[in-house]
């Protein structure tokens, strides 16, 4: 039997004393007022009770982990036909890096580099009524959480200073890849990455990647097929030019945000959420990191 709550307790009292938590986002303004030292873990099993510690109930700022729910959204309605705007290949670059894009046509390397996001953004705005609030409902509906919010001032905040991404959705635009206004798209995908959550809510979100397409109540919201292929993005380019460290640290399909949210997963047995808003050099969240390490170490559970 693993004492869940004892190991969780250990990692959490060993991270919090580092004195290097790494540097909060501030290219966002809004997400530079965060206070550096909150950190909390929440740990969702699938056939079990629920284990957390620390600032797990606080609502964070979800940033690019929602590009896995805008993914699996426009995936869902549209099928293998998203393919044809983007790839599934890895990028070994940063987030927002662009000559890659120009290289490659106008095609971004995933959906969870920005430029990726940002092509699945401008589909569900061509899929959806009414966009913005019918994604919004899509990530209540999964999360079975009807309380998720945007945060308007995280939206506007990025607005105002977003340049890398109008210069991606530029370049998408001139090559074709873009069918909408930019400046719509871009409403879109900041107000997606300004969704707010607490580590339990993001650890339900991601419930029906580890539980067979099914959310927490048994409601199916994608096919087993997506799951996989969800999944399998998450595992190989969820943490940018880090993805290739996360798989062998901690061997789990995740996604990370700037928020300084990572959320991972082991298929059947459990979804779990860290936050600690301090970054590394790659954007990701520096004690999550090390934290959900711990844990795959600790635990010995990981998909390998
Ligand atoms: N909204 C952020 C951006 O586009 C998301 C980046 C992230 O979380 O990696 O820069």
């Amino acid at each position: 039997m693993i004492d869940y709550q004892a190991i969780l307790d250990e990692i959490y009292q060993r991270l919090q004393q580092r004195v290097d938590k790494g540097e909060v986002a501030s290219y966002i303004p809004e997400l530079a007022q965060v206070a550096p030292e909150k950190f909390g873990i929440y740990l969702n099993r699938i056939k079990g009770d629920d284990f957390y510690v620390g600032d797990w109930d606080e609502p964070f700022s979800i940033q690019s982990i929602s590009k896995v729910l805008s993914f699996a959204k426009a995936f869902s309605l549209q099928k293998n036909q998203v393919f044809k705007r983007l790839d599934v290949e890895p990028s070994g670059n940063p987030f927002n890096h662009l000559s890659l894009l120009e290289l490659e046509n106008g095609i971004p390397r995933n959906p969870f580099i920005n430029s990726g996001a940002i092509v699945i953004a401008d589909m569900l705005i061509s899929l959806l009524d009414n966009p913005k609030e019918d994604f919004l409902q899509f990530v209540r509906d999964i999360s079975n959480d009807q309380t998720i919010q945007f945060n308007k001032k995280v939206a506007a905040s990025e607005a105002e200073t977003g340049y890398n991404n109008y210069a991606a959705a530029n370049l998408l635009k001139s090559f074709g890849n873009l069918k909408n206004d930019v400046d719509e798209v871009l409403d879109f995908y900041f107000h997606q990455c300004s969704i707010e959550m607490n580590c339990k809510q993001l650890t339900k979100a991601f419930y029906p990647f580890a539980n067979r397409g099914k959310c927490m109540q048994g409601k199916p919201h994608l096919t087993l097929n997506q799951v996989k292929r969800v999944n399998a993005i998450m595992l190989t380019c969820g943490f940018y030019d880090e993805a290739g460290e996360f798989a062998f640290e901690v061997g789990l399909p995740g996604k990370s945000g700037v928020g300084g949210g990572i959320v991972a997963l082991l298929p059947g047995e459990f979804t779990i959420a860290c936050w600690s808003p301090g970054l590394n050099e790659k954007g990701n969240s520096y004690l999550g990191m090390h934290a959900l390490e711990l844990f795959t170490t600790k635990t010995n559970l990981s998909i390998f």
